[in-house]
């Protein structure tokens, strides 16, 4: 990719982008005091294009949700023949080749036991499927076995990260999810310390000990107990113990509660295996599924549950699981998602996540003796730098742009997520653009 060639003139792009900043919200940014925004034309393999004519090799896969890299022939001709047939159709009373390949694909590569599939827009409205269903089966269960129902509210871990929709950011870290703002109208649920023991030290179960404590005083009133497996992503980057998950499990069947299990950063082979709950070899009540799904063609989620949970809800006095949206079963979204599944499978993703990690080890580790430095933690093709100070956002992203990589931190953290098509050359230039910033005063917040 070595033609740079910009089609819009500087005054075009100038006046896009004053639009933009006087009118267009952007993912937590001020409307009153944006941080700037970058005008993209194109995208291709690994590579952001932007209108100014930088290349930009992209660290971030679009917020985890592309795995085979832009403009992919295979997923744009999928795309292509599912417009040439249908774009979209009720979900209700019909349905489709395109859905049906995808959930039988879903069912067949998640783990044991999920074998109901209800799809979904976002990441952030399948945890509130996944908690509707949790708590819709509850009430069936009590309404089926004459009981009161007092299984209500969900338990998590803290330092966790769900979404931004209300249900989903109840279930978030109370700090970093900003819980005080919406404290009057959040649903009240109940919250263990994060998971402390990280991946690859050694276990002890002192880890478990308050989360143990909160299921036996609380386990009448708990509906479903939801976490993020393996990797605490938006909520701090970390990865803990395989145990903590196991235990989690144990607890769960113990005081009959379901196990939700978050996999929408994690699944599609991030973390090494295809699904991180794998790491604990658990298998999960409730999975929730969405950013690669699509390989990042397409907004579109997955919550996964189990026949017992569909059938109790099924038997109730509602008859069914009260939910359904209007863009259910997106036809387009379907296809590009067959597609990005095939492809994954085809292109052998554990040798290339493999690779990403190698490099990733080799690249980044060092880094952890940096006097900025407080952490360096890497784990299948994710890369994350905890730094002792948090980062000047605007700074560190233009100095990113000038050294050619796009890299987006947040709070302390600079972390890489790349697409698994990213090749060795590539990856050393992230982990050199990030050994450069490091360097530099501006690019950071004193505190
Ligand atoms: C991104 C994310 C979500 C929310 O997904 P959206 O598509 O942004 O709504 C939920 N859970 C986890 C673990 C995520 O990483």
């Amino acid at each position: 990719m070595s033609d740079k060639h910009t089609i819009m003139t500087l005054s075009e792009q100038n006046s896009l982008l004053h639009f933009d900043k006087e009118n267009v919200w952007h993912p937590y940014t001020s409307m009153s005091e944006p941080l700037p925004s970058y005008l993209v034309e194109s995208a291709q393999g690994v590579y952001i294009n932007l209108a100014s004519g930088e290349q930009l090799i992209d660290g971030m896969s679009s917020w985890w949700s592309v795995l085979h890299g832009y403009n992919h022939p295979k997923l744009n001709t999928a795309l292509q023949q599912q417009a040439g047939k249908m774009s979209h159709v009720m979900f209700g009373g019909l349905t489709h080749e395109s859905a049906i390949n995808l959930c039988e694909k879903l069912i067949r590569l998640t783990p044991e036991g999920l074998d109901k599939v209800f799809l979904s827009d976002s990441g952030s409205v399948s945890v509130e499927v996944a908690m509707k269903m949790a708590l819709q089966y509850q009430h069936a269960k009590a309404e089926i076995n004459q009981q009161t129902l007092t299984k209500t509210k969900l338990l998590t871990v803290k330092n966790g990260y769900h979404g931004d929709t209300f249900a989903a950011m109840s279930v978030c870290d109370p700090v970093t999810g900003m819980h005080q703002i919406f404290e009057q109208v959040l649903m009240q649920h109940y919250f263990a310390p994060a998971p402390s023991i990280k991946f690859g030290e050694e276990w002890s179960n002192d880890d478990v000990s308050e989360l143990s404590a909160l299921f036996a005083a609380h386990h009448e009133e708990i509906a479903a107990f939801i976490i993020e497996p393996i990797v605490q992503g938006t909520g701090g980057m970390r990865f803990y113990h395989p145990e903590y998950l196991k235990v989690c499990r144990q607890l769960c069947d113990k005081h009959d509660v379901l196990l939700i299990v978050d996999e929408i950063a994690t699944g599609f082979g991030r973390t090494g295996k295809l699904f991180a709950c794998e790491w604990a070899g658990i298998n999960p009540d409730i999975m929730c599924l969405g950013k690669t799904l699509t390989g990042g063609y397409i907004t579109l989620a997955a919550t996964l549950c189990t026949t017992h949970i569909a059938q109790t809800i099924s038997e109730g006095a509602a008859g069914c699981f009260m939910h359904g949206p209007t863009f259910m079963g997106n036809a387009l979204a379907c296809a590009v998602a067959n597609a990005s599944i095939d492809l994954l499978i085809e292109n052998d993703w554990q040798a290339q996540v493999q690779a990403i990690e190698t490099i990733l080890t080799t690249q980044l580790s060092p880094l952890a003796a940096h006097h900025r430095v407080e952490d360096v933690r890497i784990l299948g093709s994710i890369g994350a730098i905890e730094c002792r100070q948090s980062v000047n956002v605007a700074n560190i992203q233009k100095r990113f742009v000038e050294l050619g990589v796009w890299i987006r931190p947040f709070g302390k953290l600079i972390y890489i997520i790349p697409p698994l098509i990213i090749n060795e050359k590539q990856l050393m230039s992230l982990a050199n653009a990030i050994t450069v910033v490091l360097e530099e005063d501006s690019c950071f917040i004193n505190n």
